[in-house]
């Protein structure tokens, strides 16, 4: 087996379907499903120049797998990026970034607006190590530099942020983060690898939960850490190895095929994720719509900057609170009630039951998440279909 050359001048649609393929000698058109835990040696020579390294084979599946390998290799092509990591979830991804990178003593800066378990990493687990961490309001510059006076390790921060959409300024906070010596890691899944590419705008490390749009069709978990070659052989690899944070080869398999059609959905779900948007903007009862492809949205022309796409996720705010926010939920018939996000159904949730129930009232309000906050994820379905459904939710709102 070998690696085809990639050209360079390849469009992003394009490199999602060929990029680094690699074809057994059977010329399979999709790439083969290699659905096995070990590998055998042809002799003991073999095997112990494996482990010297003198030898290129795969050993074990926890270290290396070649359906495994296809998804790393054209996850870091679309990404542009020297190198990446699989791993068996979204939070593999970010757990194992950041304690492969830091020790005890260290200092971690992150954005306060966080998917819920990324805020439980660095808020309960790093401390229990000996890391200090420090949460900002990610979208004050102001905090960013203050908190990074002093050196820090590493900056964990998402943008658009779940489930508000704030925008970061990746550049800015790139630049305040490596003054302080840290390392810049960015959770870009709301955004998705096809309208965000946060290594240009900066960033060393990037994120993703493949589980969201890369698969997007509800099916398997994994996810991914892509950044430079040498972090992630020197420092990432160790870790994910010798702690066993390997995504399956089938779930790799599967991700494979989402890939294909990941700039399709993409602009898809966008296109009817801003029809959505505008219908919501202006139906009665609703007090907020946080779009960042909207004028209204607060960082608009920060999100222009550095997104291509605005993207499938939309907030707003119902009044009325958590009575009139359920009663909109509960008159749908179409758009599911779900904590999942990026798929080709759409889904909706009310985040301060859920999600963001653990945080607390305090730290809801500190990321404004009222009780009349609904996050969407918009999926592939007709868009009129989608905003009849709503319209259902609005005329149950009223009347709650
Ligand atoms: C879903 C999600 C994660 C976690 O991914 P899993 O695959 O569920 O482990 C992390 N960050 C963001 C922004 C997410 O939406």
């Amino acid at each position: 087996m070998s690696i085809k050359k990639t050209p360079s001048a390849w469009r992003q649609a394009t490199r999602l379907l060929h990029a680094e393929a690699e074809r057994t000698e059977f010329g399979e058109t999709s790439e083969a499903l290699f659905l096995t835990s070990g590998f055998i040696y042809d002799n003991a020579e073999q095997a112990a120049k494996t482990f010297t390294g003198e030898v290129q084979h795969y050993q074990y599946s926890r270290f290396g797998n070649p359906t495994v390998a296809a998804l790393e290799r054209r996850l870091a092509n679309l990404e542009g990026a020297e190198a990446c990591v699989a791993t068996a979830t979204g939070m593999g991804a970010v757990s194992s970034a950041l304690l492969a990178h830091v020790k005890a003593g260290d200092r971690v800066v992150a954005s306060r607006a966080l998917f819920g378990s990324c805020h439980w990493i660095v808020s309960a687990l790093l401390p229990r190590y000996g890391v200090e961490t420090i949460f900002v309001d990610g979208s004050d510059l102001s905090a960013w530099e203050e908190a990074l006076s002093q050196p820090a390790a590493a900056v964990l921060l998402e943008s658009p942020s779940n489930p508000m959409l704030d925008i970061l300024d990746i550049r800015a906070i790139s630049a305040l983060a490596h003054k302080a010596g840290a390392l810049v890691v960015v959770d870009n899944v709301f955004a998705s690898p096809v309208y965000q590419k946060p290594l240009e705008l900066g960033a060393d490390v990037v994120v993703y939960s493949c589980t969201k749009h890369i698969d997007g069709q509800g099916r398997v978990l994994g996810g991914a850490v892509l950044g430079r070659k040498d972090w992630i052989t020197e420092t990432l690899q160790p870790f994910t190895r010798n702690t066993g944070n390997a995504l399956s080869p089938f779930n790799a398999w599967v991700m494979l095929k989402g890939l294909e059609t990941l700039v399709l959905r993409v602009d898809a779900m966008t296109r009817n994720a801003a029809a959505v948007a505008d219908y919501l903007a202006q139906a009665p009862g609703i007090l907020q719509v946080r779009y960042p492809g909207r004028k209204d949205h607060p960082q608009y022309d920060l999100a222009r900057s550095q997104m291509s796409g605005a993207g499938s996720l939309i907030a707003f705010e119902v009044d009325k609170g958590q009575k009139g926010a359920f009663a909109f939920m509960n008159a749908l018939e179409l758009i599911a009630i779900s904590n999942n996000l990026g798929d080709s159904r759409s889904l909706i949730t009310h985040p301060a039951t859920t999600t963001h129930m653990k945080v607390g009232a305090d730290e809801r309000t500190r990321l404004g998440i009222s009780d009349g906050a609904i996050r969407l994820s918009v999926g592939l379905e007709d868009s009129a279909d989608l905003i009849d459904d709503l319209a259902r939710g609005i005329a149950q709102l009223q009347k709650a």
